[in-house]
């Protein structure tokens, strides 16, 4: 172990980490334990997913978009891993609005609208990918071990006991350990037994629409993107919308968004399908194409969103919840993985800050985090009104203005 720590260089005896969890936030969570000297030990309920292919993904959309917050997080751990990362991503300027039929007085094309007047822009990343990366780094680290298909079944705060289950052969494995992390996702096991122990408050809201992942693929002949690679493609429809993002595969990445009734609406045809592409988003269908479109949309499930909030999300010196455990949000800011990337950060801030008194670390955490998780929860919900609906209304009433004058 290099003894190297976020702000910190002095090495610390050796304190064991349980990971639970080895997504995205729990894999950072790892390397940042990991150069502040800690044994670290990761536990995730799935095979390795670099040796399973996307099978081994859970039913997460295939790519999200990463900004600041969550590139810095990376950055401060280690400038090689955020380097590592950009290489793989697509830049995202703007969001190009394709309006529906009833807008702009009938004119269709998409309009471009710059995420920022200084043109600093957002990044695409392969989901996966991203998460491989993470995994590979942190089993470069000589004092990480992974356990994969090994899932968490019970915790015991007091004791430091946690109980894990190895998936194909249902043995239980007993660790003790100092510290243990919550980075197990909206359904957190972690979050469950934490609960126990602290006065939790928790909120959880399942929103009335449903989302189900297409694909744009590359054009035939010029391998290229078949419309602008640079942009977040947004088809607003009001009560619903579509949205295409850019891989760097050159494919988009697509997302229905509908309430359940639309579903029903579209029914188990693919009459019932194309009809109601036709009717709301004909000029999706030529760039997904008939068949395509018609074999994801019955092969790929429909899928909830879920919006947790809750706090605190510590208990003394022993356990903390990061990422999804702790605020899962709905995806319309593009910012729960930002924000998980974020809490890893925030949380090694307080720990460097109070290497010898982790409660306080840990408490101070908590409160620091659960004003800015409860602020991005809100802005997420908010801003599906603002993707679904207000970006046609206010470009038509500006349309409608500039004609007017
Ligand atoms: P997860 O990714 O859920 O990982 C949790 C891990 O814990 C999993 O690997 C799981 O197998 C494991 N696990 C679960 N239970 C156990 C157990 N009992 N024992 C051991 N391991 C366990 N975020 C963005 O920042 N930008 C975006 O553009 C974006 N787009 C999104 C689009 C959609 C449609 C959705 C649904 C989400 C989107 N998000 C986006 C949110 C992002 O996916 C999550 O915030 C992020 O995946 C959270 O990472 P995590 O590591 O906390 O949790």
């Amino acid at each position: 172990s290099t003894g190297n720590s976020p702000g910190n260089s002095t090495p610390r005896p050796q304190k064991k980490a349980v990971i639970i969890g080895g997504g995205p936030v729990g894999s950072l969570a790892a390397l940042y334990f990991s150069r502040s000297n800690w044994d670290v030990e990761v536990y995730e309920l799935r095979s390795d997913p670099r040796r399973c292919g996307t099978q081994a993904l859970d039913k997460k959309s295939i790519n999200l978009a990463i900004s600041e917050r969550g590139l810095n997080s990376l950055k401060v751990i280690d400038p090689l891993l955020l380097e590592e990362v950009m290489k793989e991503t697509v830049p995202m300027t703007g969001r190009c609005i394709h309006p529906g039929k009833n807008d702009f007085r009938g004119k269709g094309g998409g309009e471009s609208q710059a995420y920022d007047i200084h043109g600093r822009f957002i990044r695409s990343a392969d989901r996966g990918r991203l998460n491989n990366i993470l995994l590979d780094w942190i089993e470069r680290q000589p004092n990480v071990k992974i356990f994969f298909e090994t899932a968490l079944k019970r915790l015991d705060l007091d004791k430091k006991d946690a109980e894990f289950e190895k998936r194909s052969t249902k043995e239980t494995i007993t660790v003790h350990a100092d510290f243990f992390l919550g980075s197990d996702g909206a359904h957190s096991q972690a979050r469950r037994f934490l609960q126990r122990y602290t006065l939790m408050d928790y909120e959880q809201v399942y929103i009335d629409t449903l989302w189900k992942e297409l694909e744009i693929p590359p054009e035939e002949g010029t391998g290229g993107f078949r419309i602008d690679g640079n942009h977040l493609h947004i088809w607003p429809r009001k009560d619903f919308m579509f949205i295409a993002i850019p891989s760097p595969d050159k494919t988009f990445t697509c997302t229905l968004f509908m309430p359940e009734r639309f579903f029903d609406e579209i029914g188990d045809t693919g009459e019932g399908l194309l009809a109601f592409f036709n009717r709301h988003f004909p000029d999706v269908i030529p760039l997904i194409g008939e068949e395509k479109l018609v074999t994801d949309y019955f092969r790929n499930s429909k899928l909830p969103l879920i919006s947790i909030k809750c706090s605190p999300y510590h208990y003394k010196d022993t356990c903390a919840i990061v990422g999804d455990a702790a605020h899962a949000m709905v995806p319309f800011y593009g910012q729960g993985m930002n924000a998980g990337f974020e809490d890893v950060r925030v949380l090694f801030e307080h720990i460097s800050a109070h290497p010898d008194n982790l409660s306080l670390a840990l408490s101070n955490y908590s409160t620091e985090r659960k004003a800015d998780a409860h602020t991005i929860n809100d802005l997420a919900m908010r801003n599906y009104i603002e993707m679904r609906d207000n970006v046609t209304s206010r470009l038509y009433k500006f349309r409608k203005a500039a004609e007017e004058l």
